[in-house]
């Protein structure tokens, strides 16, 4: 899917949408299709759901856990959802830089935007903030009960949640539709958007270019 011999992997790919709007699903099928991605596995402080594994699905910390790897700088973002913390360690993104991957990250709309506002503390790397819109609110709600890994006052404050995650579409790059049963027409709109992404020309494509020209640097 790269354009091989010229890109260097250095996206961090941020998905956020509603609970339910088919994040994982979504970017499960382009992990699978995709080796140049590389997952962003999430801190949590909420319990696992049955089938769920530690260190694979999420890293599943306890609350003082999680405090700590805050006050020790660990979060490149974290954010307070429902009743639970989530946030993107920065060895992960670490991590898939060291694999000569572009990260994915599956995470919700304030830590996004954090990551949106250390756009040059990630440079050379460079984010992308992709919003999958979800068919209706009638359909989330749906989905949700349908998965039932919610009591019935965690789902309502997923619903509450979503609406107002909508409402922040303004501050991403692009959206998606899920439309329904349409999961494969969100992976093909995802990977056309990362691969025209992979073709810009951005300051890492130079200094990929300039040995190749046989120029140092560039002024
Ligand atoms: P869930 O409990 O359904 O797995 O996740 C709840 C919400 O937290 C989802 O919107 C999910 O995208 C988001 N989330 C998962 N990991 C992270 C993370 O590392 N940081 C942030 N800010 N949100 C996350």
């Amino acid at each position: 899917m790269a354009n091989t011999h010229l890109y260097k992997p250095n996206l961090v790919i941020v998905i956020s949408g509603p609970s339910g709007s088919g994040k994982s699903t979504v970017i499960d099928s382009l992990c699978k299709t995709d080796e140049t991605l590389q997952l962003s596995v999430s801190a949590t402080t909420r319990n696992p759901r049955p089938g769920e594994v530690d260190g694979v699905d999420y890293h599943f910390l306890t609350r003082a856990e999680f405090e700590k790897s805050i006050q020790q700088g660990k979060f490149l973002e974290w954010a307070e959802y429902g009743d639970n913390l989530y946030g993107t360690l920065k060895s992960e993104i670490a991590d898939a830089r060291d694999a000569g991957k572009d990260a994915i990250l599956e995470i919700e709309v304030k830590g996004s935007l954090q990551i949106r506002e250390q756009q040059q503390d990630l440079a050379p790397a460079r984010s992308i903030l992709i919003f999958i819109v979800p068919p209706s609110f009638a359909t989330l709600e749906k989905r949700l009960r349908r998965r039932d890994t919610e009591s019935e006052s965690e789902l309502k404050q997923r619903l509450d949640i979503a609406k107002s995650e909508v409402l922040e579409i303004q501050h991403y790059d692009y959206w998606v539709s899920n439309p329904q049963g349409g999961i494969q027409q969100s992976v093909q709109q995802i990977q056309t958007i990362i691969s025209a992404e992979r073709s810009r020309i951005d300051a890492k494509l130079i200094e990929t270019l300039n040995p190749l020209l046989g120029i140092d640097s560039v002024d």
